[in-house]
């Protein structure tokens, strides 16, 4: 692989998406592993090997071209220099014949004669006294991969879960099912090159609870396996070869982090009260039945969004009824009395399953997604409606859909809901026939239509992530335009209030399960727009609730008066930080 100047701190910054601090040895997803098979080819297939090598060499050259473009906008010509040097090993004349030369003499295929060529070069390179040459070891491996990806048509996957030892991982993307996968006792910690704070990894990163940056543009190609980094979630940089003096300074943050974690201590056991009395509900967010251990240990008064999908997604068939409710029931009897609320499967956007033949979208994010999917895949939709419907019964569950985007979604769902509680009722089969359902929010028509939805639901909840990339056209996994998605932004502020008003016009109550409720700075905006609930990553939940118990009720109305009046969002985004900061101070250092 590429190699930096191999020495001295650097930094790299990118979007921060899960606090905490991290260090270790770094694993580079996407890099060639095992071994190439010898591979006999015939005399006649020789000149058809030779075409394929030099496809191959075409391909590679290419991409490297690319990668040397990208490094050279992000971090300048200096750092590029070391594709220069790629580009000359793919260029060498006697790197490249030898490789023919086994491929015409021996009869074996490309890949092989790529491999072997490139193992008896690194091993005579790492032998030399020559400095020069022996930093040519590292391009060699770097090229001759490439091009065995490109003969092998492989993408170099590591499989998160053979990994054994202590590590971060860096990645140019990884899947939500991928990040699902991560064993956190393992994986301390990731970075990616791309990805929004919303995209569902993101959001696996803060379920896990792991500190996790994403957005920095080059990491995957210019760091190494084997590297020593240090990652700091709360800032959202990621920092090569930290000096002493960083290591320091990281170890009084931690410190310092652990000391507040202890102040929530204080606060287990009380509810989210304002000091003058306003009462919230704090809820928490969950993606695995296995995770309600963490609910009940947050303190949360129940699950505010369980993430039906990622009992899809790993996987490499659909789960059956059964299986289903065994997972409903298992989380609605570990929080009774508390509530649960299941939302019904949302696939599609960035989670989707391998298995399930869907064929691939332009606009993944406003194509056949959530609700839209369910009710044209009946056969899905019967049997989780009817796995949760029996669950209804065994302790305090809920039901909401997920991407609502008018009426008619809302009264096809509840039609067919209605279809499976009868022949739930034929077969004798236990449900409770008055279980509350409501709705995300998450498409700018449901909070324009919310009065419609709230005299036919039970209750709101409001789907920040989705609701603001809606509004803005802003994709929430494109750290390109992270910048444009905005949550204090005027139009967001205005949606959310309508949202609020049409619900309690209609006397029920509106809640936010996306992540702007696990944001200390935005909780303020939110509960002075009326938020009645708040659902927030478990990880997350004491932060909040120590927050809520130093503000006001008098501040928020004032706050939100001056949000609903604003031009920018800015602006709001201010207020609304300075008014946690000066509340909760110390939720908010990120420095030591
Ligand atoms: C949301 O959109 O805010 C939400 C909670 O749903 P998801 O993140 O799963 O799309
Ligand atoms: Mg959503």
């Amino acid at each position: 692989m590429p190699d930096l100047p191999r020495i001295g701190e650097r930094l790299f910054r990118g979007i921060t998406v899960s606090d905490g601090i991290c260090r270790g040895r770094i694993v580079v997803l996407g890099r060639p592993s095992g071994t190439v098979p010898r591979r006999e080819i015939a005399l006649a297939e020789v000149p058809g090997e030779i075409a394929r090598f030099e496809q191959a060499i075409i391909q590679t050259r290419r991409e490297v071209q690319e990668v040397h473009r990208h490094v050279t906008t992000q971090l300048g010509m200096k750092e590029a220099g070391i594709f220069d040097a790629h580009l000359l090993v793919l260029d060498d004349p006697v790197l490249l014949g030898e490789i023919t030369r086994l491929v015409r003499e021996e009869h074996v295929g490309a890949e092989f004669a790529c491999h072997t060529v490139a193992v008896n070069y690194v091993a005579a390179f790492s032998q030399v006294q020559d400095d020069f040459l022996r930093e040519r070891v590292a391009d060699i491996r770097d090229v001759t991969s490439r091009l065995l990806n490109h003969l092998l048509g492989r993408r170099d996957e590591v499989d998160v879960r053979t990994l054994t030892e202590p590590c971060l991982i860096v990645a140019h993307d990884l899947s939500p099912s991928t990040t699902a996968q991560l064993n956190k006792q393992i994986v301390l910690g990731f970075a990616t090159d791309i990805g929004g704070k919303t995209s569902h990894t993101a959001i696996m990163a803060r379920s896990l609870g792991i500190p996790a940056v994403v957005g920095l543009h080059t990491a995957s190609q210019v760091l190494h396996a084997g590297d020593y980094v240090l990652l700091d979630g709360y800032s959202g940089v990621l920092i090569l070869n930290p000096t002493d003096q960083t290591l320091f300074e990281y170890g009084q943050l931690v410190r310092q982090k652990a000391t507040l974690e202890e102040t929530f201590l204080e606060v287990h056991d009380l509810h989210a009260v304002t000091l003058d009395g306003r009462r919230v509900t704090l809820s928490a967010n969950i993606e695995h039945p296995q995770d309600t251990a963490a609910v009940v240990a947050c303190g949360a008064e129940g699950v505010g969004l369980f993430r039906t999908e990622y009992l899809f997604i790993e996987r490499t068939s659909l789960p059956t009824e059964e299986e289903q409710f065994a997972a409903y029931r298992a989380v609605a009897v570990a929080c009774r009395p508390q509530p649960v609320i299941i939302r019904t499967l949302d696939l599609g956007g960035d989670k989707f399953l391998s298995h399930l033949q869907v064929a691939p979208e332009m606009n993944p994010f406003l194509g056949w997604r959530a609700i839209r999917f369910c009710l044209e895949q009946k056969d899905i939709f019967r049997t989780q409606l009817r796995a949760i419907l029996r669950a209804s019964v065994e302790g305090n569950v809920r039901m909401m859909y997920p991407m609502i985007s008018g009426l008619d979604e809302l009264t096809r769902a509840n039609a067919f809901l209605e279809q499976c509680r009868d022949e739930l009722h034929q077969e004798g089969v236990p449900c409770n026939d008055a279980l509350p359902i409501g709705a995300m929010i998450e498409t700018p028509s449901a909070a324009l239509v919310a009065v419609a939805l709230a005299k036919r639901l039970a209750f709101f909840s409001i789907g920040s992530n989705d609701l603001i990339q809606y509004t803005l056209a802003a994709d929430r996994t494109n750290d390109r335009v992270a910048h444009l998605y905005e949550p204090t932004h005027p139009a967001i502020v205005r949606l959310i209030r309508m949202t609020v008003e049409a619900a309690h016009q209609h006397g029920i109550w509106v809640g936010v399960c996306g992540e702007v409720a696990s944001d200390p700075a935005l909780v303020p905006l939110l509960l002075g727009l009326g938020v009645d609930e708040l659902s927030v990553a478990p990880s997350l939940l004491p932060h909040i609730k120590f927050l809520i118990r130093r503000l006001e009720q008098g501040d928020l109305q004032t706050l939100a008066a001056f949000a609903l009046s604003a031009e920018s969002g800015a602006e709001i985004l201010a207020r609304t930080t300075a008014l946690a900061r000066a509340a909760a101070p110390s939720l908010f250092e990120t420095s030591a």
